[in-house]
């Protein structure tokens, strides 16, 4: 049977934003981050990351530095009691003619081949117009933005619900 997703863009949602972060010294985790992801558990929702890490096309760390930051973040999820199933990053540079960065839904889609999502009543928290337009892209309408992380243009935001936080999306994720 399908299954509810949470996707969750990383910087600025899941930690606080820092310009091509790779040392986890430098990874700060958002306030409330666990306890949501908890909340989104109990609720029957697998959870998913997907980010842009253009860094890596950049040269400004490796996909090694990458996967080592990763895997201490899974930890640290993991310790907390939170099962993050994936972690999809694009490696591309803003001129690549990939299908994965955001704005294209690349990794949303595999990830929905991968792990037989229900886009329809799966949800994306994201920090970045781009976030919504690649949710929108792969079928996902439940879009939120949450004003943690890049500076939001709400007037012009598709994002169903702009929330100070992911501490917030318990109040609008309620089933
Ligand atoms: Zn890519």
């Amino acid at each position: 049977m399908p299954k509810k997703a949470i996707f969750l863009d990383r910087d600025g949602v899941v930690n606080k934003e820092v310009n091509y972060l790779f040392k986890k010294e430098d990874f700060e985790f958002i306030d409330g981050i666990f306890d949501a992801c908890i909340y989104f558990q109990n609720l029957g929702y697998i959870i998913i990351i997907v980010t842009n890490q253009s860094g890596i096309a950049r040269k400004y760390y490796s996909e090694n530095d990458y996967q080592t930051v990763t895997k201490w973040m899974l930890r640290q999820f993991e310790d907390n009691g939170i099962e993050i199933l994936n972690v999809f990053h694009c490696p591309h540079g803003p001129d690549s003619t990939c299908d994965c960065r955001k704005p294209k839904p690349g990794m949303f889609l595999t990830a929905k081949d991968k792990h037989n999502t229900d886009m329809e009543k799966s949800w994306l928290i994201g920090d970045n117009e781009i976030d919504v337009i690649a949710a929108n892209e792969a079928g996902i309408d439940n879009t939120i933005l949450v004003r943690s992380g890049h500076r939001i243009d709400e007037s012009n935001s598709n994002a169903r619900f702009i929330l100070d936080s992911i501490q917030q999306a318990k109040q609008v994720i309620t089933e």
